[in-house]
This record gives structure tokens, C-alpha cells and sequence, in this order.
């Protein structure tokens, strides 16, 4: 493949900093679905000047870019996705750092990790992180939410990174957000973001993390899945309408909805992007149908015409 060593090496070279980009790597093992396609170029930046010239080289190529997170919330095209597909994982991007009320947090960070340092210091109000099996990238791309909360109720700033590798800040209020999505992320980078508590005792945030985890345990699938696949519509539950339409169980191919919650896909085995996808069109068709109801998807389907979601 001369063409995909000679971008290799571009981008290896440009980075500068010892990142190595892998040609043809399977995304499946990086989401938590285990399913779909490959990229054709994987890298974990080392640093945040490197994942600067890493874009600014695909952008005077043409190279597309995808972000990817924890892989809660993801699903790449069995065809595989084009171009650059990079996680900010390494340490310059992981860090938590308290500051008085606040968290300064990298977009690598886990928000387990995230809900587990405000516990420690006495911070209230990222209890419901705790359970979300996302990245704060993530998480910030999604708005993800939980337990009534959502993470742009503590978010005061977002650090973010564009397309030609300058760096900003934007104070929350200044940022659009809506149910499950940050559009703005769609076509920046989220390096990190300054996180706001409320003082609290350990005892009192730990007694809450608690009672969400039973919450949430008691409803959530154990099996490999990627998160609710579809927004909830204005009137009803996504879980509940898939529920009434006796989906529950329905299967193509490894890919099944949950017997626990209708609003997750399990993969049983073997689950292609496509089994997820055939299973998706059939359970949007039956809403509609039936109840006139156009289910939107929350997971992000990643490739193709569809990069990086709505
Ligand atoms: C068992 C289970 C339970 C879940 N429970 C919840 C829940 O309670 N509430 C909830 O909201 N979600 C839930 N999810 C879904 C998922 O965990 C969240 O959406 C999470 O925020 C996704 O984060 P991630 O790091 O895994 O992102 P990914 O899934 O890897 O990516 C999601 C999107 O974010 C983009 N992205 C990733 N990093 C960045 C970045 N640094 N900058 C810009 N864009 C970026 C990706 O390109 C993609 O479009 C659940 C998922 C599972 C599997």
C-alpha cells in the first residue's frame, strides 16, 4: 500500500512526537458494541501540538477526521471510515484537576473518573457521570445526561481545538446545546473543559452515586451495547414505545433488542454494524407505522455520508 505508507509516514512525521498512526485498524475492540468496520488511519496523539499538526495535515490533504471517544456511543460503518480517525487517550488529555468549586478536565478523562475526583473533593452535582461509560469529549459532543442532569448544567467552559489546529476557549453560555448533542463539536475538538460543583459532604455525594448506580442498574442492560440507540420523542420514551411494539427481543443477525430495555441493542455474538443498522430500520419503519412517530438515533453511526452524526 505505497499510498497509505507514504500518509503514514506524513503523519507520523508532521505529529513529531513519537505518535504512531496504524494503517487499517479495527474500530470494533475501541466501542463498547464491539462491532464495525476500520479506519483506514488510526492514531493516539502524544501531545496537544501533535494532534495540531496531525490536523493541519489532513486538512491540506483532503483527509477526513473522525474523533472517537470511549466507544459508548459510536458505530462505524462495516464499509470502515476514511481517513484519520484519532483518541485522545494518552496523559496530556486525561488529567482531573481540582481547583476550589471547579474540575479542570481533559476530553480523555473518564466520567467515572470525573464523578469519583468530585467525591473526593466534596463536590456535589456530577454524581450521574458515574455511570455514563463515556469520555468527557464525549460526553460534551452528546450533552450526555442521566438521572435528570445533563453535562452542560456543569460545564463553565470547554478548551476546544479547530480544524486547523488553533486553540480556544468558549465560556458555556456562549455554547448551543441541545437534547444528546453539541452541534458545535461536530467540527471542533473538545481538548477539555472546566467543570463546576457545589460544596457537599462525601458521605451525601456518596449516598446519591449510590442510589443512581441502583437506579440504573435496575433498568440497564449488562450486555455489550452502545448506549440508548435513539433520542427519546417529545411524547414517550424511545424504550417504552419499542417495548409497546412487542419489539423487545427482535433480532438480526448478532444483533438483538435488549429483553431489559427496549431502547438499547445488545450484540449476542458477532453483531455486524449492519445487523445494528438492519435492526434500527426495522424498529423506526414499525414507529412510524404504527404510531406515526419518526425515531431519531442517538448513537453515532460513523462513516460514509453520516461522519461524526446530526
Ligand atoms: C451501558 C451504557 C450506558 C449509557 N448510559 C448513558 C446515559 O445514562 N446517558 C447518556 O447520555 N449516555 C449514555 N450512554 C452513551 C454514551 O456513554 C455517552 O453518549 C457518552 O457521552 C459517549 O462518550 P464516548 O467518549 O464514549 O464517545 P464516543 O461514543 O466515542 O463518541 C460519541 C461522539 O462524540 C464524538 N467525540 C468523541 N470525542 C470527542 C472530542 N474530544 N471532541 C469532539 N467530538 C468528540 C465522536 O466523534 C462521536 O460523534 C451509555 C452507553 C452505554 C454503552
Amino acid at each position: 500500500m505505497p499510498v497509505a505508507g507514504e500518509l503514514k509516514e506524513a503523519l507520523e512525521c508532521a505529529a513529531g512526537d513519537g505518535t504512531a498512526v496504524e494503517p487499517d485498524y479495527p474500530l470494533a475492540e475501541w466501542t463498547t458494541l464491539r462491532a464495525g468496520g476500520r479506519a483506514d488511519f488510526f492514531a493516539e496523539p502524544e501531545s496537544e501540538a501533535g494532534l495540531a499538526a496531525l490536523l493541519a495535515t489532513c486538512r491540506e490533504r483532503g483527509t477526513p477526521v473522525t474523533l472517537l471517544g470511549r466507544g459508548s456511543n459510536f458505530l462505524p460503518l462495516d464499509s470502515g471510515v476514511r481517513g484519520l480517525t484519532m483518541r485522545l487517550s494518552r496523559e496530556p488529555f486525561t488529567g482531573i484537576e481540582p481547583d476550589g468549586p471547579r474540575l479542570r478536565c481533559g476530553a480523555g478523562a473518564k466520567l467515572k473518573h470525573v464523578a469519583a475526583e468530585a467525591k473526593r473533593s466534596c463536590l456535589a452535582g456530577m454524581e450521574f457521570l458515574e455511570g455514563i461509560p463515556g469520555s468527557l469529549g464525549g460526553g460534551l459532543r452528546m450533552n450526555a445526561g442521566a438521572m435528570g442532569s445533563e453535562l452542560f448544567d456543569i460545564v463553565e467552559s470547554v478548551r476546544l481545538m479547530d480544524p486547523d489546529g488553533m486553540v480556544f476557549e468558549m465560556p458555556a453560555e456562549s455554547i448551543e446545546v441541545a437534547y444528546r448533542s453539541c452541534p458545535l463539536l461536530k467540527n471542533q475538538i473538545a481538548l477539555g473543559a472546566v467543570l463546576k460543583g457545589e460544596p457537599d459532604t462525601a458521605e451525601a455525594i456518596a449516598a446519591r452515586m449510590a442510589e443512581f448506580a441502583e437506579r440504573r442498574w435496575g433498568s440497564q442492560p449488562k450486555a455489550r451495547s452502545a448506549g440508548c440507540v435513539f433520542k427519546n420523542p417529545e411524547t414517550i420514551p424511545a424504550g417504552k414505545l419499542v417495548d409497546e411494539l412487542g419489539l423487545k427481543g427482535a433480532s438480526e443477525g448478532g444483533a438483538m433488542v435488549s429483553e431489559e430495555h427496549g431502547n438499547f441493542i445488545v450484540n449476542n455474538g458477532g453483531a455486524t454494524a449492519d445487523d445494528v443498522l438492519r435492526l434500527i430500520g426495522h424498529i423506526r419503519e414499525q414507529a412510524l407505522a404504527e404510531r406515526g412517530i419518526e425515531l431519531q438515533t442517538e448513537v453515532q453511526i460513523i462513516g460514509g455520508e453520516e461522519a461524526r452524526g446530526d
